[in-house]
This record gives C-alpha cells, sequence and structure tokens, in this order.
C-alpha cells in the first residue's frame, strides 16, 4: 500500500488494500422468493425452463402457413388459439388459425400476421401483406435457454428480480444472511434527537445517516448509541460490537492526536490501521480487525463521514456480504462556473448536475467544508476532481458521479 511522499495514502490503494483482506462471512439459507427481496443470491440461477416454454404468438391475429398464401386467395379460418387453450383442431391447406397474443402457436405455423393486416368477411380472411417466415412468432427459448444462468451469485435481489425469478418458477432460493454490522457515534458533545442540547453540544447526526446508508445495503445493524470519549465505555461498546455483529463501524474520534485513547483501545484490542486518505473530505479513516470483527473507523465530520462510507465502506461491506458491488457510472460535464481546489487530493465536491442547452452541466452546491451538511443534501451528484488538478475554470469539462445507491 504506497503512501507518498506527502504521507497521504490514494483511495484506490486504500480501497484495494483492503478487499484484499475481506471475504464474504455470510452463511447462506434458502428462502421463499417473496421473503428474499432484498437479499443477495449465495449460488447463480440456472433456468428450469426454456422461457418463453413454447412458441407463441405476438399479437392478435392469424396463424398461417406461406405456402397457402402463395396463390393469393382468402384462406378460411379453421379455428381459434387463445393464450392457455391451444387449438387442437385440424389445420387442412387453405386454412388459417385465429390466435391471440400468448397462445401457443399450432404445429406448422411459419407466422402470424397482424389483425390490422387483414380483412375479415365472415371465416374468409384475405391477407393485404406477405409475411415474412417466423414474423409475429415469439420462439420457445428466445428470452431465456433452459439451463442458462439467468442471475449470478452476489446478485442483490430487487423488484425487478422478483418476476423473472417467478416465470421460471423459481419458489425458494438460497440466500445470504444478512451482514450484521454495529455502529456507535464517539464524542461528548453528542446528543441524540429529542433531547434538549446544553451549551456545546450537538445532535449526533452521523449515526442516522449510516443507520439509513445500511439500511440501504440490506445490512442488519445493531445501534449501540452514542458513546462519550471515556475509555472505559469505549472499550466495552467495542467488546459488544465484536461479540455481536460482524463488522463495527464507528464515526469520530480517528483523525490523530486528539483521542488517543480510541487508538490505545484499539491497538490493545485488535489490529487496526490509522490512515491518513488522499481524498476530500474525508482524510482521517481506520481500518482493521478486532478479534472477531471487521472494523471499520469514520471521520467525525458529517459530509466526511458520509462520503467516506459511500466510497470506501460500501464496497467493503458488499464484499463481506457475498454481494457484487459496481463502481457507480461517471458522466462528464461541463463546469457552469469556477470551482476551488487545491492540489493534493482527490476531491469529491458536491454539486447540482443538471441538462444545460448543450449537454451535461455541474456547479457546485457552495460551501464544501466537510461540515456543511446542507451541501451534501442539496446535491445529485459528486464532483470528482483529480488530486493534481487545480482550480477550474468555468467551461471546463470535469467527471461526475450522480448519486444512485445509497446517496440517491
Ligand atoms: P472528531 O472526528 O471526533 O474529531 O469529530 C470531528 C467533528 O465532527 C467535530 O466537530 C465533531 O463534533 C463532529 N462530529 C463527530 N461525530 C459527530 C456525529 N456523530 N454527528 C455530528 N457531528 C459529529
Ligand atoms: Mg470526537
Amino acid at each position: 500500500m504506497g503512501f507518498d511522499t506527502s504521507g497521504l495514502l490514494p483511495l484506490s490503494d486504500a480501497l484495494q488494500g483492503m478487499l484484499e483482506q475481506l471475504a464474504c462471512c455470510c452463511d447462506s439459507e434458502q428462502l421463499p422468493l417473496p421473503e428474499a427481496l432484498g437479499r443477495v443470491l449465495a449460488s447463480d440461477i440456472a433456468s428450469p425452463l426454456a422461457v418463453p416454454p413454447f412458441d407463441n404468438s405476438a399479437m392478435d391475429g392469424y396463424a398461417v402457413r406461406l405456402a397457402d398464401l402463395a396463390s393469393g386467395t382468402p384462406l378460411i379460418m379453421a379455428g381459434k388459439a387463445f393464450a392457455g387453450q391451444p387449438y387442437q383442431g385440424e389445420w387442412p391447406a387453405g386454412h388459417c388459425v385465429r390466435i391471440m397474443t400468448g397462445a401457443p402457436v399450432p404445429a406448422g405455423t411459419d407466422a402470424v400476421v397482424m389483425q390490422e393486416e387483414t380483412q375479415a368477411d365472415g371465416d374468409r380472411i384475405t391477407f393485404l401483406a406477405q409475411p415474412e417466415p417466423g414474423q409475429n412468432i415469439r420462439r420457445a427459448g428466445s428470452d431465456i435457454g433452459k439451463g442458462a444462468c439467468v442471475l449470478p451469485a452476489g446478485t442483490r435481489l430487487t423488484p425487478r428480480e422478483m418476476p423473472l425469478l417467478a416465470s421460471l418458477g423459481v419458489a425458494t432460493v438460497a440466500v445470504r444472511r444478512p451482514l450484521k454490522v454495529a455502529i456507535f457515534s464517539t464524542g461528548d458533545e453528542l446528543k441524540p434527537v429529542g433531547t434538549p442540547l446544553a451549551h456545546g453540544d450537538i445532535y449526533d447526526s452521523n449515526r442516522y445517516g449510516v443507520r439509513a446508508m445500511l439500511a440501504r445495503m440490506g445490512c442488519d445493524c445493531l445501534d449501540l448509541g452514542i458513546i462519550p470519549d471515556d475509555p472505559a465505555q469505549l472499550r466495552a461498546a467495542f467488546i459488544r460490537a465484536d461479540e455481536e455483529a460482524d463488522v463495527l463501524i464507528t464515526t469520530g474520534g480517528v483523525s490523530v492526536g486528539e483521542a488517543d485513547f480510541t487508538k490505545q483501545l484499539l491497538d490493545e484490542l485488535g489490529e487496526i490501521g490509522f490512515w491518513k486518505l488522499a481524498i476530500k473530505p474525508g482524510k482521517p479513516f481506520a481500518f482493521g480487525r478486532l478479534p472477531r470483527a471487521w472494523f471499520f473507523g469514520l471521520p467525525g465530520n458529517p459530509v466526511s463521514a458520509m462520503v467516506t462510507f459511500d466510497q470506501l465502506v460500501q464496497p467493503a461491506l458488499a464484499k463481506l456480504a457475498g454481494q457484487r458491488f459496481e463502481r457507480p457510472l461517471q458522466l462528464q460535464a461541463t463546469a457552469a462556473e469556477p470551482l476551488k481546489k487545491s492540489l493534493g487530493r482527490l476531491d469529491f465536491q458536491r454539486g447540482i448536475l443538471s441538462q444545460g442547452p448543450n449537454g451535461l452541466e455541474v456547479r457546485s452546491t457552495g460551501s464544501q467544508d466537510s461540515a456543511v451538511f446542507s451541501s451534501l443534501s442539496r446535491a445529485n451528484c459528486y464532483i470528482v476532481l483529480e488530486r493534481e488538478r487545480g482550480r477550474v475554470a468555468a467551461g471546463e469539462t470535469v467527471t461526475v458521479e450522480p448519486f444512485g445507491g445509497l446517496l440517491l
């Protein structure tokens, strides 16, 4: 892991360093399909069926044999095929079969001609257009072949996957148990919402952000509340979290110097690295192992806590939970105004992305101080400014990362 001359660890090195050490720690269980929403698949799902299971009509119209249409004379309707009620009668030459969408096409059908391209006179049907072979027939297996992998292990089940699995007749699925994550906030100044503030106090906001992001990820959260800057209480909280959870996430008290006993305790209880990351916001960050649980120590500043969770902790938790993780989409946009930037750290500035007359443009949400929480709530994207980039002039192209996933 390369610390550069400034002593700051690049984000990509931090991420790689963490992910190399982590492996999925969640066992699997078999759940009925509706209960598996939000869970992560423990194994690939191979289709037990071809989809569609039989050749069927994509239109309301007439099933025809091309040879019967060659003479151009009208065809006689032999009978009807409905979805769920296949046509089972005879189909002599010179005849067609009236067919509805989703009905199995009768054996020998070359094409289905849509109703709008025909004229009916009693059961004499005139065809106004010559169909292509296979036209309006959905072939068996054209969507999914029998045995094909439809969803790989690691897929988190969303409403998009539920009807797909149901269409295959999948009644139960092997999914991972949720990752159990203990959280607490540290700081003598922190008070829970719903209580009055004394002079010098602030409300604990980080825990609400972290809890919300854990909920989005489908983790089980053990919320240990606010722990004061007191070694005995911190020690008890670390030990409890380690006994009861797979992961502990704390916020505050990881900037070096100011809360030395946190560092002392963690050094004593486990193997924790205190990193200075080359990102802004979010410099102080701690990562390592307690005797049983993994530990992530986020900075106390609210924006830093959210950004480090989003950029670093999210991929790590996904790996522990057995979930495939894809980096968010990055786009190019034009800076609609100048952006302040100092050299040496990768900035995740909070921006407002919009569609301008000449394409995507982005503005800053204003103060980028990591204590200014409104900068995050008004934003809809990060403006990702490279480490060695300086001030950005209006009109320059910048990389943006629209919020999705956790920060939607
Ligand atoms: P620390 O990392 O503990 O030095 O905290 C840095 C800054 O973030 C200080 O201004 C803290 O008061 C503030 N802070 C720490 N934890 C929280 C929290 N849970 N909610 C809101 N602000 C916090
Ligand atoms: Mg503190």
